[in-house]
């Protein structure tokens, strides 16, 4: 048993079979033979060890004559290894004496060996650790060869535990046999765990070898709400991991009576309690949950699973199904935030060295513009139908408002003429994400009708920190006084304007953090449908003075340390069921 402490980016307790994914995406699982199939399947394991090693030969022959004999020798380690005795023989040991089948054999007997080099303590000798991975990879890739197997072909229950997974593969993971998952890479606001968080998959991110650890077929416990992974529990530890995914699932249905209840405070103050989706078909989870209406539509994720762009039809449909289930509620479609991190494959034809200062998000909107009016018209068909917002991602400075502003007025005008008539008072607000715009947020009131506050991306901006790069996470705080003056600046313009002022980054939705905003004056908390009714016991607890109190004393910190040690102090003596 050996447990792993990674980052818990979204809650829930999970224990089965784990699925492992190699980097470049093989699912080995822990398949076993019949004794009559032990012969063969030694000749299919020898073949594949003679392709490697003559794939090998001839790496080293092309890169020596090409570039040098110097560089052609890399490949000697590896041809070192597929020729070692003691390797092949313990293989086919595990085939001949355990039933395995060979890829299964492999893969575990040169994880034991990665992590046996990756142990030397001499840094020269444990980044060898990379000809082992590779060798891995080549015998597997002559093994599996083309019959790959894919997530879409699981028939149990498992945990599956990549390197890394995009957020559309999250996305399109099944939910009926996925229980959770666990990644070598990643941060708390990543879109990938944002969408695991929607879909309500724990998981846990940010492990760094976790997949060098694990065979497929290992019995794994993953914990989202404390960020631990723990391998081949053993009897005790599991009914204990029961008994708290139990207690979860108990607090979840406590929280349950809430839902109809308003999200006010003990002195009645009352707020707007959003929610945040990905798809149309969450706003339904999203009302079962309380919400009185939808605070941040991520459309980009329309752009899943399709290799070309979607029509203004397939946008129309799409929006039209969310109204319908909003059912009178508001519905805020954020136009697509393409880049970064997200779809990237149509962001551009080639890589950009710093996707998250690059092309993204409205910027990518404005240099094209067919796409994006062809968006802007479904937005405004789709407003015919209920009562729709729109809402502009990462805007930099004015004049991108504005030209993004222009072409709606164009957009509706063409609609006008076609005889249809979109809402006339349709509300336009913005993200604050980046610090040019929480800055000129005073301006910025003038001339749109809503601001969001997108703290995810402002943090990352603020504090210069990768918000899905695991190596800095614990630098990603939302609570650094830098990142809480924003907030309190476009909240006070806000609220000076009359501008209404939500927040729609995962902040919103962490019980610690809820008071805060809630004595900033924030009036909209927009926030996943799994923390949604957390957020309303924060709200209901607490009366506006109390928000206030823990505003003043919040500002007089002057690290994140000391602002985040106090908020989970006064989360624990406040909601302790909640902080447990
Ligand atoms: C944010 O940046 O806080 C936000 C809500 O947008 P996204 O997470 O989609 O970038
Ligand atoms: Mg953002």
């Amino acid at each position: 048993m050996e447990t792993r402490k990674g980052i818990a980016v979204s809650p829930g307790v999970a224990i089965a079979p784990a699925v492992v994914l190699d980097s470049e995406q093989f699912r080995i699982p822990r398949r076993s033979i019949e004794a009559d199939e032990v012969q063969a399947e030694l000749d299919r394991f020898h073949q594949a060890v003679d392709r490697a090693q003559a794939e090998i030969r001839d790496l080293r022959q092309r890169v020596a004559s090409d570039i040098g004999e110097r560089l052609g020798a890399i490949f000697d380690v590896h041809d070192a290894l597929l020729n070692d005795p003691r390797l092949l023989g313990e293989i086919t040991e595990l085939i001949q004496r355990e039933h395995y089948a060979p890829e299964y054999a492999v893969s575990q007997i040169l994880k034991g060996y990665a992590k046996k080099v990756l142990a030397l303590p001499n840094r020269y000798m444990s980044e060898r650790v990379a000809d082992v991975y590779d060798v891995e990879k080549r015998l597997l890739r002559n093994l599996i060869g083309a019959k790959r197997e894919s997530l879409n072909q699981l028939t149990e229950p498992v945990i599956v535990i990549a390197h890394d997974l995009t957020p559309s593969q999250t996305a399109s993971l099944d939910r009926s046999k996925v229980l959770a998952f666990a990644t070598d890479i990643g941060g708390r606001t990543s879109h990938t765990t944002i969408v695991a968080r929607a879909m309500g998959i724990p998981a846990v991110v940010g492990l760094q070898s976790i997949t060098a650890d694990l065979s497929g077929g290992d019995m794994v416990i993953v914990d989202g709400n404390r960020g631990l992974v723990i391998v081949n529990p053993d009897e005790p530890t599991i009914a204990r991991f029961r008994e708290a995914e139990q207690r979860f699932h108990r607090m979840e249905e406590e929280l349950g009576h809430l839902r109809d209840l308003p999200a006010v405070t003990k002195d009645g103050h009352e707020v707007r309690l959003w929610g945040n989706i990905e798809f149309p078909h969450e706003v339904a989870a999203c009302i079962e949950r309380g919400a009185t209406g939808i605070g941040l539509y991520r459309t980009e994720f329309l752009y899943l699973d399709r290799d070309e762009e979607p029509s203004e039809e397939d946008h129309f449909q799409a929006y039209a199904e969310a109204i319908a289930a909003c059912q009178g509620r508001p519905l805020t479609i954020r136009t697509c935030d393409l880049g970064a991190d997200k779809f990237t494959h149509l962001s551009g034809d080639y890589d950009e060295r710093n996707p998250f200062l690059g092309c993204r998000s409205i910027r990518f909107s404005l240099q094209h513009v067919a796409t994006f009016k062809r968006q802007l018209r479904a937005i405004l068909r789709a407003s015919t139908l209920g009562p729709v917002r729109i809402m502009f991602p990462l805007v930099t400075n004015l004049k991108e408002l504005r030209q993004a502003k222009m072409l709606l007025a164009d957009v509706r005008e063409d609609l006008e003429e076609e005889g249809v008539h979109p809402r006339a008072d349709l509300k336009v607000g913005i993200m604050v994400e980046v610090p040019s715009a929480a800055l000129m947020a005073e301006e910025f009131a003038k001339e749109c009708d809503f601001f969001s506050i997108g703290t995810n991306d402002l943090t990352q901006y603020v504090l210069a920190v990768d918000r899905s790069n695991e190596r800095v996470a614990t630098m990603f705080t939302p609570g650094h006084p830098a990142v809480l003056r924003l907030v309190r600046q476009v909240a006070e313009a806000g609220l000076a304007a009359g501008v209404e002022v939500a927040v729609c980054g995962e902040m919103a939705g962490e019980p610690a953090y809820a008071l805060l905003l809630l004595g900033l004056g924030i009036q909209v908390f927009s926030v996943s449908p799994a923390t949604l009714l957390e957020i309303k016991r924060v709200i209901r607890t607490a009366t506006m003075d109390e928000a206030r109190e823990i505003v003043d004393k919040v500002f007089q910190f002057d690290t994140d340390r000391e602002v985040d040690a106090y908020l989970a102090e006064m989360a624990r003596r406040t909601f302790p069921e909640l902080t447990a």
